[in-house]
């Protein structure tokens, strides 16, 4: 029957979806239910205490702008805790929802106005918890260069293992900056792993682990996630760092020991690699390294145009009209470096401006139209033991003597320098820069970086070695 109230709180959620996000929305959002509204007060309930928590003091505000620009005479959010029991992880599949239907000229990838229904193997995915999936990126649809073979081969012979398989690389660990397709990949194993017959992929983001847990301890069902957890063939879990809290990367670090004891294989992506997550025990560090440890590059130019080349072929399929010339795409895949994002997001104005024209696609329009894409050159991640290499032959020193407690005048300055340099040159923590360094104490890094840069202020032959040492570093 159709609520007006209801109707309203759909729309809501709607605008709420595109205000934080699809992942966000499905991790804190998707289970607030509308109890009443009254006056200028809206009653939600949210099944845990946790959640309430979270919602009010993170999304209070937003919550309540949305109702606002739906019904602007709402001046107050009430949330509460619905009573009843909840289960962690649902055991029935649940209801296929319809996804929010999108504007046609976001989507260059093709499901723009017809996105498709979840199929029987996310909605049984999602029963087991999992973080949702997108049906978009799959094997299929992932382009292999020269900088993600050797992990795109790891993943594909992850998702092709059987039960009962020998586990060749555990944890397969995939590390690379945004938008260089971690995430693509993930889910490709997920997808293709679940369409085979009697394995359990589990995908989860971090930030799905993170609540999953603390939820199932708000309810006592501590005891149960853990199962469930344990009862995956194959656990996915993307973006490792923002894995927070000591009580979860405890239970993470649990998880990880007891699938991989187990014979089960995990799969991680991260932003770093594992001895750059600083927030994790050094414990957990080492069992991540343990595996496999692949690095993705970032996209050539050959595989950005290959990129491309797909999403179009795609994108015709939807939109039979939309071509664009092979010029065109050289063009983007020349000047829009580095991330995948931004090549789609390049695809997706020609293909609204082409829409709203109707003009063909030329490279004039591209021009103007993907000119604020165009980013200055990413400077390159610098790594602290690179930094420590070249220092070292620099200054004709050992790297072990750059470790080691040794306090003579030949090896202290070219330490403090190196210090320096990773603190300047890394996003590296003085704590993490310090454990990296012989385990010294963060103070000890601080005044390094003090000493160097009183030093440069007045002596120019430093300055100039400093300048050919971040040269030789970033180049
Ligand atoms: P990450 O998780 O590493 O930040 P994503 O997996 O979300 O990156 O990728 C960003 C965008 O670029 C996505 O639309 C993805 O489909 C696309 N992309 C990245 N690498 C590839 C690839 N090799 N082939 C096809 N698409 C890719
Ligand atoms: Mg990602």
């Amino acid at each position: 029957m159709p609520n007006p109230d209801q109707e309203r709180w759909s729309r809501v959620k709607e605008r709420l979806r595109t205000v934080v996000g699809e992942n966000v929305f499905s991790s804190w959002f998707a289970r607030m239910e509308l109890e009443s509204s009254e006056g200028d007060t809206i009653k939600l309930s949210v099944p845990t205490r946790f959640l309430k928590s979270w919602v009010q003091s993170h999304y209070a505000e937003k919550l309540l702008e949305c109702w606002q620009s739906e019904q602007s005479t709402v001046g107050r959010i009430e949330l509460t805790v619905r009573s009843a029991v909840i289960r962690m992880l649902p055991p029935k599949v649940k209801p296929v929802e319809t996804l929010p239907v999108r504007s046609e000229f976001r989507d260059i990838r093709g499901f723009g106005e017809q996105r498709m229904p979840s199929t029987p193997i996310s909605a049984v995915h999602e029963s087991l918890g999992g973080s949702p999936l997108d049906p978009r990126l799959t094997f299929d649809s992932f382009v292999v260069g020269r900088s993600n073979t050797l992990a795109h081969a790891a993943a594909k012979q992850v998702s092709q293992a059987h039960t009962g398989d020998a586990v060749m690389f555990n944890p397969l660990y995939i590390h690379a900056g945004v938008g260089l397709g971690k995430t693509h990949l993930l889910q490709s194993i997920a997808w293709a792993g679940n369409a085979g017959a009697g394995r359990k992929v589990l995908y989860l983001t971090a930030e799905r682990f993170m609540y999953s847990f603390v939820s199932a301890l708000r309810t006592q069902n501590a005891l149960v996630f853990k199962d469930t957890l344990r009862t995956i063939d194959v656990l996915v879990i993307d973006d490792l760092q923002f894995l927070q809290g000591k009580s979860t990367q405890q239970e993470f670090c649990h998880t990880l020991n007891a699938l991989i004891d187990a014979g089960r294989q995990v799969v991680i992506a991260a932003d770093r690699p594992p001895s750059d997550l600083e927030s994790l025990d050094e414990r957990v560090r080492s069992r991540l390294a343990g595996g496999l440890v692949v690095e993705m590059g970032v996209l050539g130019e050959e595989l950005r145009l290959e990129i491309l080349k797909a999403r179009v072929a795609t994108a015709k399929h939807h939109h039979p009209g939309f071509d664009v010339p092979l010029q065109v795409l050289g063009f983007i895949a020349k000047i829009v470096t580095h991330n995948g994002r931004d090549l789609e997001g390049a695809l997706n104005r020609l293909l609204a401006n082409s829409k709203l024209n109707g003009q063909p696609i030329t490279l004039e329009m591209a021009e103007r139209e993907v000119r604020d894409l165009i980013r200055p050159q990413e400077p390159r991640r610098v790594k602290i033991e690179e930094i420590q290499r070249i220092v070292a032959r620099q200054y004709n020193v050992s790297r072990a003597d750059l470790l080691s407690s040794r306090r003579t005048a030949n090896v202290v300055r070219p330490r403090q320098v190196a210090m320096y340099l990773a603190k300047t040159l890394t996003l590296r923590s003085l704590p993490e820069i310090g454990r990296r360094f012989g385990g010294r104490d963060h103070t000890t890094v601080l005044h390094a970086v003090r000493k160097i840069e009183h030093l440069v202020g007045n002596d120019n032959a430093l300055a100039e070695e400093i300048e050919v040492l971040k040269r030789q570093l970033q180049e």
